[in-house]
């Protein structure tokens, strides 16, 4: 199997596949790529096409651990006859977030109000709509909370849009939600689908800092279902889908579409009776998906910029420290830790046992 990106997903993706006695090879711009301790890797440009078809080359199934990956790079491998789980049209829908928005109000899904912003004029119009407090993000290339500024007053807004680029942007309603949930489904060749509990999201400075799996709420749970469903049939999806959602007094409303695994899912590995790597090369290869119930209560709480000591996390019971081997530098994520309890307030109990082991990067 061949997979674009050489991070850390990839690394999970590269851990779980030995146990289904799969040989992983990545393609990944840096020579420190961290999943190379898990398969060979080329060292090359994603959008390479040379590149991309020599690590293809041979593969039964090549995947993605970056939605980054330009689509046309994936339609490469497509029109080449390689197997490509997802389809690369999801790619091109999740790297644009006017696309993202405007296919899931398509399949009647909420989201935030927007409006698509290229011209001054159309800046105008859109703050006269939306209102504020606002916020304006590029269409494409943003992540983790980069490429976007919060607008409370309607005075910000010429100046932000040309620190923006004055083009490709959107203006969105700044919203008050309760809380930051996601859901994350895996979905077969077959058609056939299974959903995870759904994951309370907490995020600092737009990284996310920790999820808690499992929100409890089973009509929250359904919708999130229902919605994953939607998307996943649309796209005749393959692989594991992520979806970030706002919870806002139990309307779900969508922000962003991951097509890989994602960062929310990380607590599958000891939390759940099969990881979100393991489902997502069972669905990519064909295979019957496995149990998504949860094993207790787990929680994931990233570390960002600096690792803590391995012995202190292990005096917390339940607890388990993945170190991704990258080289600490601020605000990188190169660890995680998973905790898993009996029940809620044994979580929370631990919870507090590890906040003070894991430093913050300032
Ligand atoms: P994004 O890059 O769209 O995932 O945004 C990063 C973070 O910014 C999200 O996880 C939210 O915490 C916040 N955010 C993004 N869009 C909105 C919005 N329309 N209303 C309120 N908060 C938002």
């Amino acid at each position: 199997m061949a997979i674009l990106g050489g991070g850390q997903l990839g690394l999970m993706l590269g851990q779980a596949a030995r146990s289904l006695e799969v040989d992983v090879r990545f393609l990944d711009p840096s020579p420190d790529a961290c999943a190379r301790a898990v398969g060979p890797l080329t060292v090359g440009s994603l959008d390479d096409a040379a590149a991309v078809l020599d690590v293809a080359f041979g593969a039964d199934v090549v995947t993605y651990e970056w939605e980054g990956v330009p689509a046309w790079s994936a339609r490469v491998l497509v029109d080449t006859e390689h197997l490509v789980y997802p389809a690369p049209d999801v790619l091109q829908v999740a790297q644009d977030r006017l696309l993202e928005k405007r296919t899931a109000n398509a399949l009647g899904l909420l989201t935030a109000d927007y409006r698509p912003i290229d011209t001054a004029d159309e800046a105008a119009s859109a703050m006269a709509e939306i209102g504020t407090p606002a916020l304006l993000k590029t269409r494409r290339g943003g992540y983790d909370g980069k490429g976007q500024r919060v607008l409370r007053e309607t005075d910000g807004l010429a100046a932000a849009v040309a620190e923006l680029g004055g083009r490709s942007l959107i203006l969105e309603r700044l919203v008050d939600f309760r809380r930051e949930v996601s859901v994350l489904a895996a979905r077969g060749r077959d058609g056939e689908i299974v959903t995870w509990p759904l994951v309370e999201n907490h995020h600092e400075r737009g990284l996310l800092r920790t999820s808690l799996a499992s929100t409890g709420d089973d009509e929250l749970q359904g919708h999130a279902d229902r919605l994953v469903v939607a998307l996943l049939d649309e796209f005749d999806y393959v692989g594991v889908l992520a979806v970030e959602l706002f919870d806002v007094d139990g309307e779900l409303l969508v922000n962003e579409l991951a097509p890989r695994v994602h960062n929310s899912g990380h607590w599958t590995i000891e939390g759940a009776r099969t990881s979100q790597f393991e489902n997502h090369l069972r669905a990519i290869l064909g295979l019957p998906l496995g149990d998504t119930s949860a094993r207790g209560c787990a929680a994931m709480l990233n570390c960002i910029g600096v690792l803590p000591d391995p012995g202190a996390i292990a005096t917390v019971p339940g607890a388990h420290l993945h170190a991704y081997g990258k080289a600490p530098r601020p605000g990188r994520k190169i660890g995680h830790v998973t905790v898993v309890a009996p029940d809620v307030s044994a979580r929370a109990e631990r919870l507090a046992e590890l906040a003070p082991l894991i430093p913050s990067d300032g």
